[in-house]
């Protein structure tokens, strides 16, 4: 084999930041901080800072491979923190501080993090952490000495006074493209949560990938601002996106109301935003409310779980942006599809093409993605017929953190847990996580496709559906829904919004309305604690 002759150079976290902060030194990072006012500094800047912030872990006895912590929202900070930690080699893991206490004393003592940056308005939950948390040395309140809060923790720190004490004279390191970057636990649904450990490579390599065209067509003329929290899979990689780009940088803090989004929005104009469904629900509602238009967003992505057609049709309907769809999880880093239309669908109607739209996407290239039956057999691309996910690539996770849950591949393929299809142009669509498929008399039943079709109905604003027991049918369906404020609709005006959109075995049994849906830490419906509280609901028959 004759070898290439180009340099060895290994990929490395640090030289996303580097780069920006060369060429495209000037442009902003802005951020609502907790402390209240806005804050706005370049890509320069947080380049210095970030190396304070290494050299300070260097002083504190972090090194190379070990794990620092965060609980923290979306912050210039926080950025930081991601490019200090990972660029001295040591691993920056994200935690959610949204889990139980219980729940992040678990993850902490599994990471085995020597070190907890956090952010002042969690310094309640840091109390209650610390005495669970004896290997953990320092926490760092990220603020200033003049906000510090007044808890009782061993090793409390104070984010400025530590880095103002460093020279910032340092080269960030070289070292092997495979090292660890960062760390991330999966939810966990079921059991515990489990760590995926991405490296320098595969984090470099998604941001790439991420950036094209036909995903987040990211540039040096976007303005981003992550919705999704920087504890949700690497921000689904914005942090590395925009540095490699120099895009804007707009980060919102712990304030994730509508009023509070919309005026950053419309304040540092805002082209381009990332979330789960749930955040543009109320941020939607809010506009409404006030009847407010975007100025210069012009596209969201929405991913992390089904984006419901309703919704994407409101962006483009009523507000003229493209809500585009993504697809990914905690162990593909996280992006596996992302929905943009091909040069032959621009003929088509609005109709269909949004009958395109409306899927998870197609794959990015760098992921290989398959579905197959229950013998493992690969099933054909025709969009109808559906099969077990399955992905690999070099940014899809090889193993959980020390082996947690043992080997998950088959042969050498991730299984992703969700049931979809693949249509001859390569869109993907999700039918259900397998968890969550509605099993009646030996068929499945999407609970995406009953939830969309719900939440297209004008008075619901909310909807899930779940199986719930049947004597006859093993499982039939229930939707469980929030009504609009002020809106009128009974269980039998949903039910005859079902007529016709669906198969009639697959209509609904009976409808719930509830005040509230329980959500996930990271903002998805709960489905497991939603089986659980109707899990002695008796259908009508039955
Ligand atoms: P968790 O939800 O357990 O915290 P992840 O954030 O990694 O973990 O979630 C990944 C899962 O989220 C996917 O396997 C899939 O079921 C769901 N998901 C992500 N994006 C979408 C989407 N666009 N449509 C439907 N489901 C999605």
């Amino acid at each position: 084999m004759l070898r290439g002759l180009m340099m060895d150079q290994p990929l490395i976290v640090s030289s996303l930041l580097s780069h920006a902060a060369r060429f495209h030194s000037d442009t902003e990072i802005v951020s609502r901080t907790i402390e209240g006012p806005i804050h706005r500094y370049t890509y320069r800047d947080a380049e210095a800072r970030a190396k304070r912030f290494a050299q300070a872990l260097a002083r504190l006895g972090v090194t190379q491979s070990d794990r620092v912590g965060t609980l923290a929202w979306n912050s210039y900070r926080h950025l930081e923190i991601y490019y200090g930690t990972a660029g001295m080699g040591a691993v920056v893991h994200t935690l959610n501080p949204r889990l139980f206490p219980d729940q992040i004393t678990y993850i902490v003592g599994h990471a085995e993090d020597r070190v907890i940056a956090f952010d002042i308005n969690l310094a309640p939950l840091v109390e209650k952490l610390a005495s669970q948390c004896p290997a953990v040395k320092c926490w760092i309140a990220m603020t200033d000495r003049a906000h510090m809060p007044a808890i009782n923790v061993p090793g409390l720190l104070c984010y400025e006074e530590l880095i103002a004490a460093e020279s910032g004279a340092f080269e960030w390191p070289s070292f092997d493209e495979y090292a660890a970057t960062c760390l991330c636990y999966t939810s966990g649904t079921t059991g515990n949560p489990k760590g995926v450990l991405y490296s320098h490579r595969s984090t470099v390599l998604h941001a790439y990938a991420a950036s094209l065209p036909d995903v987040f067509a990211c540039s040096a003329r976007e303005v981003i601002l992550p919705v999704v929290p920087m504890f949700h899979v690497n921000c689904w990689g914005i942090p590395y996106i925009a540095p490699l780009n120099g895009a804007k940088l707009v980060f919102p803090g712990a304030a994730l109301d509508g009023k509070s989004l919309y005026e950053l929005f419309e304040t540092e104009q805002v082209t381009l935003t990332a979330g789960v469904p749930t955040v543009w629900l109320s941020l939607l509602a809010y506009m409404k409310r006030h009847g407010l238009k975007f100025s210069t967003v012009r596209r969201a992505v929405v991913g992390g779980s089904a984006a419901p057609p309703a919704m994407i049709k409101e962006f483009r309907e009523l507000y003229g942006v493209e809500c585009q769809h993504a697809w990914g999880m905690t162990e593909m880093s996280p992006l596996g599809t992302f929905n943009v239309l091909k040069a032959k669908h621009r003929a088509l109607s609005r109709e269909s093409q949004f009958a395109v739209q409306v899927k998870q996407g197609r794959v990015i290239y760098g992921v290989d993605m398959k579905i197959v039956d229950a013998d493992g057999k690969a099933l054909a691309h025709d969009g109808v017929g559906f099969g077990d996910l399955m992905v690999r690539g070099p940014w899809v996770t090889s193993g959980y953190f020390k082996g947690e849950g043992g080997d998950p591949l088959v042969d050498g393929w991730f299984p992703t847990g969700d049931v979809a299809t693949i249509d001859a142009d390569g869109f993907m669509q999700i039918t259900d996580r397998s968890k969550d498929v509605i099993k009646s008399g030996g068929e499945w039943i999407s609970s995406i496709d009953l939830e969309n079709i719900a939440m297209a109905h004008p008075a619901i604003a909310e909807a899930a559906a779940i199986g719930i027991a049947h004597p006859k049918w093993d499982e039939r369906p229930l939707i469980v829904a929030i009504k609009r404020p002020g809106a009128m609709v009974t269980r039998e005006d949903l039910l005859k919004f079902f007529e016709g959109k669906i198969a009639k075995w697959w209509m609904p049994d009976d409808v719930a309305f509830v005040a509230e849906l329980p959500h996930t830490a990271t903002g998805k419906l709960s489905k497991l604690t939603l089986r659980q509280s109707f899990k002695d609901y008796k259908l009508p028959g039955t």
